[in-house]
């Protein structure tokens, strides 16, 4: 077996020197049938799944390891190693015993978290089209084996190298593999022995794409074996680069650890000069340090996230970068496709623009299927010979398939689907006519000139079918088809049929050209000298929740724009129904976009106005869309743009947020996007952006929650020691604390649902901080509030109730522990009010304060938990003081929060 393996790489390297033909005799396949599917599979079990090790799993030692790499760990090592060397094995052995539960917890968060995620990248598992037993079949690129015949087309991204032998028109964009961003042309011929992998023009490599033209090529090397493996391009790219969200966190913790320094050897010193023993302040000062830091923090941010994405998932919202869970939160504006985003993508042919008649075609004709109609009576198309020919000539020039009785089930662009659907109703079936005029060659839709075209055959002669935008082949036809046969296309001409579409356009039609000529070479160039012959006009309705979803964007002060490259008039309309723009709707074209590009030099700031203040952009060529991308986004608006192209692929990656068409979609829109859209839907990009904005809110809440409870622990045993009262909590009870009875809240309130006014509030500025200025006064105020009711409950059972120090501290413990369990309703963003408030109905939050009451009692009553912890028992009154005192910070954050302004709706400010 290793033999078969070594024996294939060794002639498989040298493929692009070899003849095609003798590529797939060593490789034992076909170009007709391919492998058989016994075959094919006998040889993925040789040579491994077709996978880049990049994409490996993440290990359970690596995870292991990596709860280990935290400052926490070791802070309570140290706190560990301090207590044995002072002759305290009971409290050695319990911060192990909390190090390895913290361990746990994060190690099984984190490996949830992170199998969810790679689930969600199996889901957008590239499919590829190979050749197998004599038939296509569309695979899961992993399944692709040596000797495969992969079919490539437009916007296909390459999934294994290829050595090709059949291509039309066909460029990759190996930018991946060369740093060269100009498409390479590929041919079959081979090659001379020393050509660099660079100039291997009858290779396809893994991990280029497809930007134009068709190919079919032998997979030589897969996996890792490919070239793109052997250069480990993407593993770089995949190396877990932390989001700007998990780095802020990360951030922010390092601050307070040196913040937390200081304060712990400061309080220490304040101790021992106090007359405390030397060894019970180190212990303290560690004690301060771990109280300081919220070490349930990332823990609660991963599941968080997690948890999150899993729930856009479930709504067909897949986030593939993690960073545009934060971006989605400050979005300000959507440049949205038209077709298929805002439209249904279902599309009928409802009319026929003839030169001298119109031809109206009705969904309930006599049959099943279209039927037509001239001036409001039956017609039959037999006998109207211009109309067979636009039929004809729509079902020649289109790539869609209506399916057989033994393979059911369309295939294709709905558009073209549709013009399949009349032709069929007329009587013009597809198998025959590809019969009689079998096609020569083809020429994919170019976005940039808006044109197809198909070459066929017939008698010697080639007849060129061509469909397009109206304007597109007007601009290229110099003859019309009528009644009487071919005349020439006059300017007269030309305005009526610009009249004619301008009229079926502004009722939200969509219309495309329909022209042909005949040539005595394939080969000609297919966009000159055209002969008009129709324009179909095609209804594609608006999807239902799309008005709705508009207005909660606008509502959430979200702009929506339409770029489409579609005619004004069409864009318009469908703006118009969809409720997008304020008032009157400004329209624009993508000419005059790329006029003002040119002329910015003299005046362009009032260019810049004009631009960003347009609802449509029309008859855009996706080139445009980068110049209007990086318009809005230099006029301070954080973008989100969707796309499906290829050619959309660069204004993608320059929106702050790229959304790429899961089901329309090309594979290298997908990859070049951060969240990939599965059912297409507009309304799916808000329903992502509220949860981002949610995963936002509930990451602020968790960590005002957490760190308000560390202040409080920091500012009471500080505090404390720092007067002169005994120490009022011990280390371990504060690890207690930090470790288990903050944690679940932190988790529930970052499993929140939101509260219902997060789509009613403006988009957050991006360089607003995760804590702001308003938050961190929150954090003191309901820190120092919880220090408040503590210390008195401690001073009160120290003089009032003449309890020992023991049972002393166990009030303190007991005051604390309930108090910030009663904090998390302090929590509810944005105004933090009892009433009305999210948190109150956040069953977690409920379910997290019961355990932890049920912690808290264990802790109290089992006598061996109590014994470590050095819990008292503080009788009935020490229970009474506790129990009343714990809510008093809850009442002061209260009033408080009534008091203060909404801090979501203060200008931002700067702060840590
Ligand atoms: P949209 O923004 O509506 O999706 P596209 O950029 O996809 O617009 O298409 C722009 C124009 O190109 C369409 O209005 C249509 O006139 C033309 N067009 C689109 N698809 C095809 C095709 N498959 N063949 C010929 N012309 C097409
Ligand atoms: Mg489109």
């Amino acid at each position: 077996m290793r033999d078969t393996l070594r024996n294939s790489s060794a002639d498989t390297g040298q493929a692009y020197t070899l003849d095609a033909a003798a590529v797939a005799g060593g490789l034992e396949t076909m170009a007709e049938t391919g492998l058989s599917g016994v075959e094919a599979a006998r040889r993925l079990q040789i040579h491994g799944p077709n996978r880049l090790k990049a994409h490996k799993p993440q290990s359970l030692t690596a995870l292991l390891v990596h709860q280990f790499k935290s400052i926490i760990v070791w802070l309570l090592v140290a706190a560990a190693v301090l207590s044995l060397a002072l002759g305290d094995r009971a409290d050695a052995i319990a911060i192990c015993v909390v190090l390895l539960i913290n361990g746990i917890i994060g190690f099984v968060t984190e490996l949830r978290a992170a199998r969810s995620m790679e689930a969600l990248l199996r889901i957008t598992d590239v499919s590829a089209r190979v050749r197998r037993d004599g038939q296509v079949r569309e695979i899961s690129a992993v399944e692709i084996v040596p000797g495969d015949i992969v079919l490539l087309e437009a916007g296909d991204v390459v999934s294994a190298d290829l050595r090709l032998f059949s291509v039309s028109g066909l460029l990759c964009d190996e930018s991946l593999l060369s740093g060269e961003s100009a498409p390479v042309a590929k041919d079959i011929h081979p090659l001379k022995p020393d050509t660099s992998p660079a100039e291997r023009s009858n290779m396809a490599f893994s991990g280029t794409a497809v930007t134009q033209g068709l190919g079919e090529g032998i997979a030589v090397a897969t996996g890792m074996a490919s070239e793109l493996g052997r250069i480990g391009a993407l593993a770089q790219e995949a190396d877990g680069q932390a989001s700007p969200l998990e780095q802020r966190l990360d951030r922010l913790g390092h601050r307070l650890l040196w913040l937390t320094l200081v304060l712990a050897a400061v309080t220490s010193l304040a101790g021992v000069l106090w007359g405390h023993p030397l060894a019970d302040m180190l212990k303290t000062g560690v004690a301060l340090a771990v109280a300081a830091i919220p070490e349930g923090l990332p823990v609660v941010a991963t599941l968080c996230l997690a948890r999150g994405m899993w729930r856009m998932a479930t709504h067909h919202a897949l986030v593939t970068r993690l960073s545009a869970v934060e971006t989605l939160g400050s979005t300000t504006i959507i440049l949205t496709d038209k077709t298929g985003t805002l439209t249904e993508n279902r599309m009928s042919v409802v009319r026929y623009l003839l030169a001298d008649t119109d031809i109206t075609v009705t969904q309930t004709g006599t049959g099943n299927g279209p039927g037509f109609l001239r001036g409001g009576l039956d017609l039959n198309p037999a006998e109207t010979a211009l109309l067979i020919q636009a039929l004809e000539t729509g079902a020649l020039c289109n790539t869609a398939d209506l399916g057989s009785t033994e393979n059911p089930g369309t295939i294709g662009d709905p558009m073209e689907i549709s013009l399949l659907q009349a032709a069929k109703a007329a009587g013009v079936a597809h198998p025959e006519l590809g019969l009689r005029l079998p096609q020569a060659a083809r020429h994919a839709f170019d976005p940039g000139c808006k044109m197809m075209a198909t070459v066929h055959e017939h008698e010697g002669r080639y007849l060129y079918a061509v469909k397009g935008a109206p304007e597109a082949v007007l601009a290229v036809a110099t003859r019309v088809m009528t009644e009487a046969g071919e005349k020439p296309l006059t300017s007269d001409h030309r305005a009526i049929w610009r009249a004619r579409q301008a009229e079926a356009a502004s009722s939200g039609l969509r219309l495309l050209a329909l022209a042909s000529k005949v040539e005595s070479s394939a080969s000609a160039a297919p966009y000159a000298d055209l002969t008009l012959i129709a324009f179909v006009c095609f209804l594609d309705p608006l999807r239902a929740g799309i008005p709705q979803a508009v207005h909660e964007a606008q509502r959430a002060g979200v702009r929506v724009v339409m770029i489409t490259g579609d005619h004004p008039q069409t864009g318009a309309r469908i703006a118009r129904d969809a409720g997008i723009g304020a008032g009157e709707l400004k329209v624009m074209t993508g000419r005059e976009v790329e006029a003002m590009g040119s002329g910015s030099a003299q005046g362009g700031t009032g260019d810049q106005a004009l631009l960003t203040r347009t609802d449509v952009f029309a008859r855009v060529a996706p080139e445009t869309k980068y110049a209007l991308v990086s318009a809005f986004q230099n006029a301070g608006h954080v973008v989100a743009m969707t796309g499906d192209g290829v050619n959309d692929a660069p204004a993608l990656k320059k929106a702050d947020i790229g959304i790429a068409m899961g089901q329309r979609g090309t594979q290298v829109a997908r990859e070049a996007a951060s969240i990939v859209l599965q059912d297409d839907n507009f309304a799916t990009i808000l329903m992502a952006m509220r949860q981002g904005r949610i995963i936002f809110e509930n990451i602020r809440k968790f960590v005002v929650y957490l760190m308000s409870c560390n202040v409080s622990e920091v500012l009471i045993v500080g505090l404390a020691v720092g007067i002169g009262l005994p120490v009022p909590l011990l280390p371990l009870q504060i690890l207690f604390l930090n470790l288990v009875t903050d944690v679940f809240p932190a988790f529930a309130l970052g499993l929140g649902r939101g509260s219902a006014d997060v789509m009613q509030r403006p988009p957050r500025d991006p360089k607003e901080p995760i804590i702001d200025r308003p938050r961190w006064i929150l954090i003191g105020i309901l820190g120092s509030a919880i220090t408040l009711a503590v210390l008195a409950a401690f001073t009160l059972a120290l003089f009032w109730l003449e309890l020992p120090a023991g049972p002393s501290v166990t009030v303190t413990f007991l005051t604390l522990a309930l108090a910030q369990l009663w904090n998390v309703f302090n929590m509810c963003s944005p105004c933090g009010r009892l009433s009305g408030n999210d948190v109150l109905t956040n069953t977690y939050v409920w379910g997290a304060l019961a355990l932890c009451l049920g912690l808290i009692a264990a802790a109290l009553w089992h006598p061996g938990l109590s014994q470590i912890l050095g819990l008292e028992w503080p009788g009935l009154n020490g229970l009474l003081l506790s129990g009343t005192l714990s809510f008093v910070p809850l009442v002061m954050g209260q009033v408080f929060l009534m008091l203060m302004p909404d801090p979501a709706r203060l200008p931002p400010s700067a702060s840590l």
